[in-house]
């Protein structure tokens, strides 16, 4: 058993995961109709490599990897490509994202499978396997995998893998734990060798038993040794930051990459897709959703990616008085804007609201400096001063207070007697921040554009006067240029 540490802060709000448990995963009939975002990781966006009116196979590719920083996107079923349009995207701001829609021919028929016998293939062609699969983060941030486990480029000595899911209501890791142990462990095993990582520890939340068991025996009989480590249950000890921290001790410096310290970190999800993507050689096209809150049956599906939310919903019968469906945990997760969007490759959890069950907060009182935000704070900042750089529109001064260390999980609201909704100031700050750097960058390439501009037209300026200047008579004869030459020819 290794020492434990821990992470300051945290909270235990009520866990409402037993409800999603009690039945195995099922599988998510197939829609009517597959919306599937061609940009579904961090990174860039390759272009369609498919058209209206073609016919797809599952798997076949929609947009290739454009580069090493992202990830290719795949038709989750065979059909038809009916539309490539714009479409509203699972985002808080519904913002409209460029989607293949599929009309399912009910085939269900895959592309060829090639799988990759990684032990004894070039790294770097298992590294492509990942980006061409489509492999990214399934924790929320969809960071491509393949980028990840190079460790950034520094030396790598602890894999950790994240079975934490520590947020309410979610259970898509715990189920996937308990249900496929075996092949998640081959999954551990293909990171442990891109990385060259000397230990790797599976951290699972201790209210997790069955998970914890599971990966156990899977772990025990895998060919490398892979350490099972139960960790305290508290909120967010899933975390990536705080994950390390407890397991390793070490702390990931402010706007730091935890290779900066040594370690890489993956979701158990993000692990079973290494394998099927590697072993089986079958591109990322679905994932295990939870749906669960105002619903008859809260359950897990393995849902194809594309599938409109409503239609997931469904399956689980939302009780009439839902009033609309959040995407992720209820503190970290959004609402969204309509249950026409598709489920993505971030797609961890939707739970069905109603006022019953999120009351509306009480309107927010002024802020009485109570310090609790502080306290349960697990990123060791001072969110009351935050919030007041925030509202102040103070952003250098929220900068340098480590505005960009928040990890917007949400303790400080949760705590808030004066029900400020701080994570609200935050996200807007950070926004603004952004926007700022981004024009700033936009206008700095402008003026260089154009102090180029200038630096040529006068260089062409200076060059025309002398060259007119060797013409004139009694002028020595200027060394020959070809551009002075194919002046001289012209006037000729
Ligand atoms: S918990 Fe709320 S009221 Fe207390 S200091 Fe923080 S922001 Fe102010
Ligand atoms: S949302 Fe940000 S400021 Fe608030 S507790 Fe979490 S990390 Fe701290």
């Amino acid at each position: 058993m290794r020492k434990l540490h821990s992470f300051s802060g945290g909270i235990h709000p009520p866990e409402h995961k037993e409800q999603s448990t009690r039945e195995p995963i099922a599988q998510a009939s197939l829609a009517s109709r597959l919306i599937v975002p061609l940009q579904q990781h961090m990174g860039a966006v390759g272009d369609p490599l498919v058209r209206k009116g073609q016919r797809v196979l599952k798997g076949q590719p929609l947009a290739a990897a454009a580069g090493a920083f992202s990830a290719a996107t795949h038709a989750p079923t065979s059909g038809m490509v009916s539309a490539l349009e714009l479409h509203p995207a699972p985002h808080p701001s519904g913002l409209l994202a460029l989607c293949a829609v599929i009309e399912p021919d009910g085939e269900d028929r895959w592309t060829e499978h090639s799988p990759l016998d990684w032990r004894n293939a070039d790294p770097q062609a298992t590294l492509a396997r990942l980006r061409d699969g489509g492999v990214v983060g399934l924790g929320g941030a969809v960071f491509p995998t393949a980028v990840k486990a190079r460790g950034n480029g520094r030396p790598v000595d602890t894999l950790i893998i994240n079975g934490g899911e520590c947020e309410p209501y979610i259970t898509c890791d715990d189920m996937l734990m308990r249900e496929r142990a075996p092949e998640i462990s081959r999954g551990i095993e293909i990171l442990q060798r891109l990385t060259g990582a000397r230990e790797v520890v599976v951290g699972i939340e201790d209210n997790k038993p069955e998970a914890v068991a599971a990966m156990e025996a899977a772990c025990g009989a895998s060919a490398i040794p892979i350490q099972v480590e139960p960790v305290p249950t508290l909120y967010p000890a899933g975390g990536e930051k705080q994950l390390i921290k407890v397991i390793t001790g070490r702390e990931v410096p402010s706007r730091g990459l935890p290779a900066e310290v040594g370690v890489v970190c993956f979701n158990v999800a993000t692990v079973y897709a290494v394998y099927r993507a590697v072993e089986l050689g079958e591109p990322m096209v679905s994932r295990v959703v939870t749906v669960t809150g105002n619903v008859h049956a809260p359950r897990n599906f393995e849902c194809l990616l594309g599938t409109p939310v409503g239609e997931l919903a469904a399956l689980a019968g939302p009780c009439v008085d839902t009033d609309g469906f959040i995407m992720g945990g209820p503190l970290m997760g959004f609402p969204l804007p309509s249950d026409a969007v598709p489920v993505v490759k971030a797609t961890n959890c939707v739970i069905a609201s109603s006022e019953a069950l999120f009351p509306k907060p009480p309107p927010p009182m002024p802020c009485i400096r109570c310090g609790r935000c502080a306290e349960a704070c697990p990123a060791g900042l001072q969110p009351m001063d935050l919030y007041w750089f925030a509202k102040a529109h103070n952003l250098a001064k929220a900068e340098e207070f480590s505005l960009f260390d928040c990890i917007e999980c949400g303790c400080c609201d949760y705590v808030c007697p004066s029900h400020i909704p701080l994570v609200q100031y935050y996200k807007f700050a950070k926004g603004e921040i952004r926007t700022l750097a981004q024009e700033k960058e936009t206008a700095d390439r402008a003026r260089r554009r154009h102090e180029f501009r200038q630096y040529r037209q006068d260089r062409e300026k200076q060059e025309r006067a002398a060259r007119l200047a060797s013409r004139a008579p009694g002028a020595k004869k200027a060394p020959a240029t070809p551009e002075a030459l194919a002046e001289s020819q012209e006037a000729e």
